[in-house]
């Protein structure tokens, strides 16, 4: 899966927006900040509750983790299942459906030794901005309730994490598709990219002619 992750850093600070699917992927991810030189964050962003864009939190040291408080329930009620190869395995046999997700939780967790579900230490409700003067916007949507925008007004980019995408499979109905609607109200002329977790980085213009 490997959701897109983004850090954002001046002398103000960096803010890591989504965590890396699992500790090992996260260590990766430190490994490569460390080696072009980049601040370590002091601030974790969760785009939204979603295993790969949280699993790989507990990796991070000393950030203080902002989500949106619609996840910190539902990451609470994930932090106390019993992850392990054999829980997930018997998940999707009592439910297959979960079947593509689960089988690449499995895949992308190499040991659960260790592992903890993080949720949020800090919550907002509506918007929230960090120090650094990077803004959290609640857009919710179908793909999950705590669906959160990351704008970074300074280099007019906009990071929309998952939430234009349909639900997740088990959770999808034969009418749910992408929520283009969601995106065309977030689109701004003052943002020129628009990066969203598992697609390319768009430019405005290139996000306006996707929408007509
Ligand atoms: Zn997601």
């Amino acid at each position: 899966m490997q959701a897109g992750v983004a850090l954002i850093t001046d002398e103000r600070g960096a803010v890591l927006v989504d965590a890396g699917q699992s500790p090992a992927h996260a260590r990766e991810i430190r490994a490569a900040l460390d080696a072009t030189g980049l601040p370590a964050p002091r601030w974790l962003v969760y785009t939204h509750h979603h295993w790969d864009h949280v699993w790989g939190a507990c990796a991070w040291p000393d950030v203080e983790i902002v989500g949106h408080v619609a996840g910190e329930s539902l990451l609470r009620a994930e932090a106390a299942r019993p992850w392990s190869h054999r829980y997930l395995r018997e998940q999707v046999r009592a439910e297959p459906r979960l079947g593509p997700s689960f089988r690449a939780r499995a895949l992308a967790m190499e040991t659960f030794d260790d592992f903890v579900v993080l949720p949020p230490t800090r919550t907002f409700t509506d918007e929230l901005e960090l120090p650094t003067g990077v803004r959290l916007r609640h857009v919710g949507g179908g793909h999950a309730p705590d669906s959160t925008a990351v704008l970074v007004p300074d280099s007019g980019v906009m990071l929309l994490g998952d939430c234009w995408y349909p639900p997740p499979a088990h959770l999808r109905g034969p009418d749910d598709g992408p929520d283009l609607a969601l995106v065309g109200r977030l689109l701004d002329d003052d943002y020129g990219w628009y990066v969203s977790s598992h697609s390319p980085p768009m430019t405005l213009a290139e996000a306006r002619a996707a929408l007509a």
